[in-house]
């Protein structure tokens, strides 16, 4: 089954500079050709609807992509485990050029009159995907000595205190700690 991130390019090819519009949803990862991220770290799905949109244009020497390309993301708040739903949009420009070696990261390859748009989408993507997350800015997160979820409740734990500045504070005397 051909892959909807292979863009035939033989017109673009033999009309310089000609350029295309390039607009479809396709599933991130169809062909399962990625590694996932490590457990626990934000992470696409293979199937997650991605948008791609832009244009592919061709010019002496090669194509040229630019476009946006949104992905919705799954990720778990690092305070307070709560699962979050997002999308990343990541603003591409990328340049193709024939038989280029997969290891250069200056531009991508393409080969005959087809281009493989899929490593572009997925290293956008994972490049600005962020490592952690949170549910919202301020998330008060668990406490770490009851596990209540303090965005819910407040609970009556005291703040722990290094031992190390517990002594300071008995040398100092009560009333000088949090001025
Ligand atoms: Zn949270
Ligand atoms: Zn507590």
């Amino acid at each position: 089954m051909s892959s909807p991130y292979l863009i035939p390019i033989a017109a673009l090819l033999r009309n310089v500079p000609t350029s295309r519009a390039i607009n479809f949803t396709a599933p991130f990862d169809g062909k399962r050709e990625f590694e996932p991220r490590p457990e626990g770290e934000p992470d696409v799905a293979s199937d997650a609807p991605t948008r791609i949109e832009g244009s592919l244009a061709s010019y002496p020497g090669g194509l040229r992509f630019v476009g946006t390309v949104s992905a919705p993301f799954d990720a778990l708040c690092r305070r307070c485990s709560t699962p979050i739903h997002d999308t990343l949009s990541v603003l591409v420009k990328e340049r193709y050029v024939e038989d280029m070696p997969t290891d250069n990261d200056e531009a991508y390859g393409y080969e005959g009159d087809e281009l493989d748009l899929a490593p572009l989408v997925h290293d956008a993507i994972f490049l600005e995907l962020p490592l952690t997350a949170l549910c919202k800015e301020d998330c008060l997160g668990l406490c770490a000595q009851c596990g209540v979820d303090r965005n819910e409740s407040p609970c009556d734990c005291a703040a722990p205190i290094h031992p190390r500045w517990a002594k300071l504070s008995e040398l100092l005397g009560d009333d000088s700690s949090g001025s």
